[in-house]
């Protein structure tokens, strides 16, 4: 692959409402940052609560027609935008690079992820066909069909600017639904882009709205009569305060949270593929994901056949901008983030970790300015520490030594976070007892990362997901359209006269 081309555009990011970019009222901005340069790259409008009750009125102006367009026509709008993001999806990569800083592959590989739900969304009519029984009583049929709920919202974090919005607008909107995206402040110029591309795919104005902006457009969603559902991702304690807020309001919410995921190595997992899923899985994207794994639960001997090893490779990650090709890693979202991740270094080391591989102060030449730590190893971590219970997302992972299976088993269990987890092991035996007794919400069985495909649905237990049902798949389907039960009888034209007892089957 040739050198791919920079994301470099230095307008101002505004809203997307009613089928045009707006600008701001409110005068309210803030900076986004090239995280590799440190720079300020592009100012972002903040949007007021006027700016956002306008988005839903235009949203819910558009709902009617949109909601009566037959499924398989709005699932050709969905293909056509298949197809455009398809052709822009390197642009699509550029933009999360240039504002989360994730490197240029992995950023590409998230744009697959999305298109993935892209795709199943294309597939709606089949989602949507309801049940039918004939003759439930003498002359009388009844059946079930899933109808949009209207307005809804969807409210997004830094970490997946492409991956995360595609969870819920594409299956939200071949569902029949209007939608408003308030996409995070740190790298909102993907929302605009995919707006853009829904336009040009055919979808109606006003079906697809996008509002930048913070706590003051969260608000406004959540409390405006008109959005029947929003879905949030992010962490946790935004997620509770969301979920309960929505909740209060009347709202349909899903709200999925932050997450601390470990990986159980057995004594007898093969220890190289075991160092390289770690690797991946601790370091990849900086540590900035939600299935990223933060702990690693060496059971037995094998922390010591492991350590060393991971140490070695932490050490050498190629730390860069992450539009050099062969970066492994690129820089931390913003300076706070960052200085949060270095800070909870300093609190392992006060709690007594070992601090194995220190790559606070990391510097990259020519990116002075830039916000980049190296790989971090703690090894010795105990479950009381707070380097071991908090989520720290950053690229720090820490080893706890546990001396069998079931403590493994226990100490995942009894996490407060329950997003993903996996087992590293070659006893079937051992990965069957751990898939079916662990309690959390994303299992793999020596795959460290094990994100689920468009049509299984995305979703972690306990404090990770707050609400009932999981994003996309068929669990996303049901969040966004509401059951109706149809009984109709054509009588004959020979009256009966009225029934006063309970309906039963004649
Ligand atoms: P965040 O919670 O800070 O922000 C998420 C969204 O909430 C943003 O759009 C932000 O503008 C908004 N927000 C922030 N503070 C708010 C407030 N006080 N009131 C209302 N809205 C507010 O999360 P982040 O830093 O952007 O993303 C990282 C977090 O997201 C991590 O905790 C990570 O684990 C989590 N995450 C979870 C999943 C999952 O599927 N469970 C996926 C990706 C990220």
């Amino acid at each position: 692959m040739g050198a791919p081309e920079a994301f470099t555009a230095t307008a101002e990011i505004g809203h997307f409402i009613n089928g045009r970019i707006t600008g701001s009222t409110s005068g309210r901005r803030q900076a986004v940052y090239n995280p590799a340069t440190g720079a300020i790259a592009r100012e972002l409008v903040l949007a007021s609560v006027e700016e956002v009750n306008a988005a839903v009125a235009a949203a819910k102006a558009a709902f009617p027609a949109w909601a009566d367009t037959p499924p398989i026509r709005r699932a050709r709008v969905m293909n056509n935008f298949l197809a455009l993001v398809n052709k822009n999806k390197d642009k699509l990569a550029a933009m999360i690079t240039a504002e989360h800083g994730k490197v240029f592959t992995d950023a590409q590989g998230e744009v697959m992820r999305g298109i993935d739900i892209i795709e199943f969304a294309c597939g709606i009519p089949q989602l949507l066909k309801g049940d039918f029984t004939d003759q439930v009583s003498t002359g009388i049929d009844n059946w079930t069909l899933r109808q949009p709920l209207g307005v809804v919202a969807g409210v997004t974090p830094f970490n997946f600017p492409v991956m995360v919005p595609c969870w819920m607008f594409p299956v939200a909107l071949a569902c029949g639904n209007t939608f408003i995206l308030k996409p995070s402040e740190r790298d909102p110029s993907p929302s605009i882009f995919m707006a853009q591309l829904l336009k040009e795919a055919g979808l109606p104005d006003g079906v697809f709205n996008v509002v930048q902006g913070d706590k003051v457009a969260v608000d406004a969603l959540l409390t405006h009569v008109d959005v029947k559902a929003l879905s949030f991702v992010g962490s946790t304690p935004i997620a509770q305060y969301i979920y309960e807020t929505g909740a209060h309001h009347g709202k349909r919410v899903q709200a999925l949270g932050g997450a601390k995921n470990h990986m159980v190595v057995m004594p007898d997992a093969d220890i190289d593929q075991t160092v390289d899923a770690l690797i991946g899985a601790a370091y990849g994207s900086a540590g900035e994901r939600c299935m990223a794994i933060s702990v690693a639960v060496l059971v037995g001997d094998v922390g010591d056949k492991i350590v060393g090893k991971v140490a070695e490779r932490a050490k050498a990650l190629k730390i860069k901008n992450g539009m050099e090709l062969d970066a492994e890693m690129g820089p931390i979202v913003t300076k706070q983030a960052l200085e949060r991740i270095e800070g909870y270094i300093d609190i392992g080391v006060k709690e007594g970790a070992k601090l194995v591989v220190d790559g606070r102060g990391h510097k990259v030449a020519g990116h002075e300015g830039g916000f980049f730590t190296g790989g971090s190893l703690l090894d010795h971590v105990t479950p009381e520490m707070r380097v071991y219970k908090e989520e720290i997302f950053g690229p720090v992972l820490a080893c706890v030594r546990v001396p069998d299976f079931a403590t493994a088993v226990k100490l995942v269990n009894e996490h407060e976070f329950g997003n993903g987890v996996a087992c590293y092991t070659r006893d079937g035996n051992v990965a069957r007892e751990f898939a079916r007794r662990i309690q959390v919400g994303m299992v793999g069985i020596n795959v460290p990362i094990p994100v689920p495909m468009a049509w299984h649905g995305f979703g972690g237990w306990k404090r990770s997901l707050f609400g009932d049902m999981h994003a996309y798949g068929e669990e996303g389907v049901r969040f966004y359209t509401k059951q109706k039960s149809v009984m109709q009888r054509w009588p004959e034209s020979t009256a009966k006269g009225a029934e006063f007892v309970m309906p039963t089957a004649k």
